[in-house]
């Protein structure tokens, strides 16, 4: 294997050469775009709330006027009115009085608090109050929430849920997403078939695993299916996809050995940047372009190509969708010590025991199912001898 490379450096060079990719983008309505991928900053151009609210059911009043106020010497308001929902509070509240109020009912001028309607007793018009409250106690103030001229969503955001809520607070129907890339699988070996395999061939797994990973991370995956071990086939079938799709990935054939042609292939259509990381699973991998098209090589095994394509293949997805790195899902605690010693990064499967430690899951090459059944996975870095029981380790979801 020719120049392996740390998993910094192969992410940077395909950071370098996807940079100048422009992908297209396409106007979506808020209520068709969870799982998409922003294109455009969202530059709030009001504020949320565009008023003062309450945020208890109570009375508004000036602060000052309940300072003080305790269950045996409460303060008395005169209550002028009460502000109804969505109606507008324009008056401006004299010391001394107070105005009934609902949650998240307009706040007059000159209130600038508001007490729990627990904390008061009223009569007619006169309010007795138990507790004081502190200027701003019980109110959102005007832009609390989101700010006039605040970037609310940046580009690269990818939305789900909660995204939508700001949207639909800031009034934005429509906006603009990257369109999803077209990333192409094609899965190579001679054993490996669609429908009941006979003795020593395999179901393909990893066009499926692939395509499905693709779908999670905002592309369209488009599935080849699988081609035979001979050069003319598997060929044909990249230079079809490079001109069919944004990025190719090939699965299988990835090293180094007399069957491994891919590598070769994409050296014949275009270059190869790099052939081989040092990480494990995933040794076997290869970045190139053909044709202005980022391909990458992975290797067969399924949970080693699981792994370059959550740790490769999406940093170029990322890199073209503008998206920030990811984020660990949370930190655990080994329960175990675990070797790590070949000098490469390593990243083992884990579950959490009862005592909520992390478990690393053993497992053997080519195991698919240790994927479903683990909770996570955490990162050995390639320069450690492995981790050991009772240091923390940041866990990553599967
Ligand atoms: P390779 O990287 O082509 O040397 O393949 C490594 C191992 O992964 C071999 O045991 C293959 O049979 C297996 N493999 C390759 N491609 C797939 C696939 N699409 N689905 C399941 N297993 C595969
Ligand atoms: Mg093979």
């Amino acid at each position: 294997m020719l120049n392996v490379l740390s998993r910094e450096e192969a992410v940077s060079l395909i950071k370098e050469k996807t940079a100048q990719l422009k992908y297209k983008t396409e106007k979506l309505n808020i209520r068709d775009c969870v799982g998409r991928v922003l294109a455009e900053d969202i530059v709030s151009v009001e504020n949320v709330p565009s008023f003062n609210r309450s945020t208890v059911d109570g009375y508004a009043v000036c602060a000052a006027d309940t300072f003080g106020a305790g269950d045996s010497v409460p303060s008395q308001l005169e209550i002028t009115g009460e502000i109804l929902m969505g109606e507008s509070a324009d008056f401006r509240l004299k010391r001394g009085q107070c105005v009934k109020i609902s949650t998240g009912g307009m706040m007059p001028a000159g209130a600038d608090a508001a007490v729990m309607v627990e904390h008061t007793d009223c009569d007619g018009s006169l309010c007795l109050i138990y507790k004081s409250v502190a200027p701003g106690e019980n109110v959102t103030l005007k832009g609390d929430d989101i700010c006039e001229g605040e970037t609310a969503l940046k580009t690269g955001c990818i939305i789900s849920s909660p995204q939508t809520g700001v949207l639909a607070a800031l009034g934005i129907n429509e906006l603009n997403f990257f369109k999803r890339p077209l990333v192409t699988v094609i899965s190579t070996g001679d054993e490996i078939v669609n429908g009941k395999p006979q003795p020593g061939q395999i179901r393909d797994i990893n066009s499926y695993l692939l395509c499905a990973a693709l779908n999670e991370y905002g592309c369209n995956a488009f599935d080849y299916g699988s081609v035979p071990d001979i050069r003319e086939s598997v060929e044909k079938a990249i230079k079809e996809c490079v001109v069919k799709s944004d990025a190719v990935i090939i699965s299988g054939g990835s090293s180094a050995g007399s069957r491994d042609m891919t590598v070769d292939i994409i050296n014949s259509l275009g270059k190869a940047y790099f052939h081989g990381i040092a990480m494990k699973p995933g040794k076997p991998t290869i970045f190139g372009m053909i044709e202005g098209k980022p391909v990458f090589g992975l290797p067969g095994h399924p949970l080693a190509a699981y792994f370059v394509f959550r740790l490769i293949v999406t940093e170029y997805i990322r890199s073209v969708l503008k998206m920030s790195p990811e984020k660990p899902a949370g930190i655990g605690i080994l329960s175990e010590n675990i070797p790590s010693n070949h000098g490469r990064e390593e990243f083992i499967c884990i579950k959490k025991g009862e005592n909520g430690r992390l478990i690393p899951v053993h497992t053997k090459s080519g195991i698919i199912s240790v994927l479903s059944v683990s909770e996570g996975f955490i990162k050995i870095p390639r320069d450690k001898e492995g981790l050991a029981a009772g240091e923390t380790a940041e866990v990553y979801k599967l």
